[in-house]
């Protein structure tokens, strides 16, 4: 009998994990849970659609490794399949001398993490030669940050899965996935289904699948809004790739940028609020289960009272005209009018028992079950890379026979 996987989640990880395993190991079968109707319905199909080339990330950590393989491994796929890559560049523009200090600093990691061209312009003729209608006293050029539709690639990854034999359940949502040394089982619609392999990436609800396989509270998710303005035309028109601020060290988002789509839309945000739902895509979105769950650990006390400068600055800058405002430090002339109301993401962040949030990915595996607690930005960029790094985790052997030995839990499914 085969050896048989499940996954459940049908955003970019999941998606990338089920194609990276069909190729690896043809003989093993596989099944993928995701509960809405289609894949890609939730982050990776909220998210500005940046392919991070790795300029912030602490050497040697996950995200750095993973970033720089991810970026070669999103872009080749995006090539052999049409899909659409643009390496449009970012430029980190600085508005104070106090920034250029901290440009400089980002550009040494970025060079520590093998970022390729990195370059700081320290005139304004040179920022102009990359972004013709920009401001700021001195820039980082990364030239091969690039853009591309990372719910496009999460539905090609799905097809190809799909043609080399895995089943897709769509509306097929996962209430308990129980784990031992020899298989796992996944509740699924009243049904109970055994695999010898588990793998959660269940993205804003993976801690609470992951407390369902007897997994700690933390990290717990904590749900970040972000809401976006799309930039109006003409001025649109003045932005030609990626324009950011130098983010500030005390916040642990990238703050208002300037982001062209790959669709041409030039989006402004995102703001970084919490969101009173974890899947809520208005501003009015509310979920008394989620607000409690919050609200209900010290942890995000703590959190709240270390963050307290940085929430009031958010509040204050989440206005229309904060962010015109914020735009013009970049380029000038844009006002409160050019601003049109945009898209929202919620983003899964995880938060230790301390209150401080993880940094880093964070995947644990236990037995035969394997979660991802901790995948936000640049997770779309990564990947596929982390797919690679829970794949050799999850030690199935080159040849795919993982099962340890007695019956498969292919054997038992449906016992
Ligand atoms: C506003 C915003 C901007 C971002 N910008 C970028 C960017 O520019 N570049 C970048 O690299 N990253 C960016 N990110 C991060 C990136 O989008 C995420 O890291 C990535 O999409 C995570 O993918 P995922 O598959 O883990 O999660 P998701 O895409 O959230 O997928 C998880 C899936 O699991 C399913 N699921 C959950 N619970 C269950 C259950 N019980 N049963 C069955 N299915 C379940 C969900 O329905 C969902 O489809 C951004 C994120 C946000 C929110």
């Amino acid at each position: 009998m085969s050896t048989s996987i499940g996954i459940v989640g049908g955003g970019i990880l999941g998606a990338a994990l089920l194609h990276l395993l069909t190729e690896r190991h043809p003989d093993c079968s596989f099944t993928l849970f995701e509960k809405e109707s289609a894949p890609a319905l939730h982050q990776t199909g909220h998210n500005s659609g940046v392919v991070h080339a790795g300029l912030y990330y602490t050497p040697g950590s996950l995200k750095a490794t993973l970033t720089r393989r991810g970026v070669a491994l999103v872009k080749a796929f995006a090539e052999q399949h049409g899909l659409p890559y643009d390496e449009c560049g970012k430029l980190l523009i600085a508005t104070d001398e106090a920034q250029v200090h901290r440009l400089e600093q980002i550009a040494e990691t970025a060079r520590a993490n093998g970022v390729p061209g990195i370059e700081i312009l320290r005139t304004l003729e040179q920022i102009r030669r990359v972004e013709p209608h920009a401001n700021g006293i001195a820039a980082l050029h990364s030239p091969t940050t690039a853009i591309t539709d990372y719910a496009a690639i999460t539905r090609k990854l799905l097809d190809l899965s799909e043609q080399r034999g895995a089943e897709l359940r769509f509306g097929a949502r996962v209430t308990g996935v129980t784990g031992s040394d020899s298989g796992a089982v996944v509740e699924v619609g009243g049904e109970r289904l055994a695999f010898d392999r588990v793998i959660v990436c269940a993205g804003l609800q993976s801690d609470r699948i992951a407390k369902t396989t007897g997994g700690g509270r933390f990290p717990a998710i904590v749900p970040f809004a972000g809401s976006y303005y799309t930039l109006a035309q003409p001025k649109a028109d003045l932005v030609k790739g990626l324009i950011y601020p130098v983010p500030d060290p005390a916040f642990p988002f990238l703050g208002v940028h300037l982001s062209r789509m790959i669709d041409g839309r030039v989006l402004v945000g995102p703001s970084a609020f919490l969101s009173f739902r974890r899947e809520g895509y208005s501003s009015l979105s509310f979920s008394l289960r989620d607000s409690l769950q919050i609200a209900g650990t010290g942890a995000f006390w703590r959190f709240a009272a270390r963050n307290i400068r940085s929430a009031v600055q958010q509040l204050e800058g989440n206005t229309r005209r904060a962010f015109a405002r914020q735009s013009r430090d970049f380029i000038s002339g844009i006002e409160r009018r050019d601003l049109l109301p945009g898209t929202r993401g919620v983003r899964a962040q995880a938060m230790r028992s301390d209150g401080a949030l993880e940094e880093d990915f964070v995947i644990e595996r236990s037995g035969c079950v394997t979660h991802v607690r901790n995948a936000p930005s640049p997770a779309a960029t990564s990947s596929m890379a982390i797919a690679e790094h829970i794949a050799d985790m999850i030690d199935l052997g080159a040849g795919g026979s993982g099962a340890t030995g007695g019956t498969s839990a292919a054997e038992e499914r449906r016992a």
